[in-house]
């Protein structure tokens, strides 16, 4: 099954974030190599395990297909290796695709385990206008960084957010989410 925008926005792909000027009020962006949001974008230790789906600040984030939640876990922050970033959490939920994981949004507080949602359904929103993901300012930070929704997509088993390091092969058990964003691009 094809998903959903997870906004109630139409994905445009893009493969700079110079596109982002050029996005309507009702379009949101999937980034596409070189994009460093893209999917499988080499950090330095590691490669992004899932796509940054850049949209304005507090749009609604909706599940992108029918599932049930595992659970929210850690995603960022104090209790993680990725301790530079402020504390985030990721939703994960089960469906026909695998295990979805929505990360660095701000979920609703109600979602619980073994709650199913459909697809459609909000189940948070991208952050405010303002909010920084990183602990302390970087003086590098070129201010081009908007606000997005990173989502993983991982096979059924999998019960976390897994890591793909530097210098490894992809994990079997990680998929790139693209081609099922941009199978349907327009809202519901
Ligand atoms: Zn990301």
């Amino acid at each position: 099954m094809p998903w959903l925008s997870p906004f109630p926005l139409e994905l445009v792909a893009c493969a700079s974030p110079d596109d982002w000027a050029k996005l309507g009020p009702h379009q949101a962006m999937v980034p596409l190599p070189p994009h460093s949001g893209a999917f499988g974008d080499a950090r330095d230790r590691h490669f992004h395990e899932g796509i940054d789906l850049y949209a304005p600040a507090d749009t609604p984030v909706l599940a992108v297909e029918d599932g049930t939640v595992i659970g929210v876990t850690p995603f960022s922050g104090s209790s993680t290796r990725k301790d530079y970033w402020r504390d985030m959490e990721a939703v994960l939920v089960q469906g026909a695709s695998g295990l979805i994981a929505y990360c660095e949004f701000s979920p609703f507080a109600a979602l619980r385990p073994a709650m199913t949602v459909k697809a459609g359904t909000p189940i948070g929103k991208i952050y405010a206008a303002g909010y920084t993901f990183r602990k302390a300012a970087d003086k590098h930070e070129d201010h081009t960084h908007h606000a997005f929704l990173h989502l993983e997509l991982h096979a059924a088993h999998v019960r976390g957010p897994t890591k793909w390091d530097a210098g490894k092969p992809k994990p079997a058990t990680l998929f790139d989410p693209t081609p099922l964003l941009l199978f349907k691009t327009k809202p519901r």
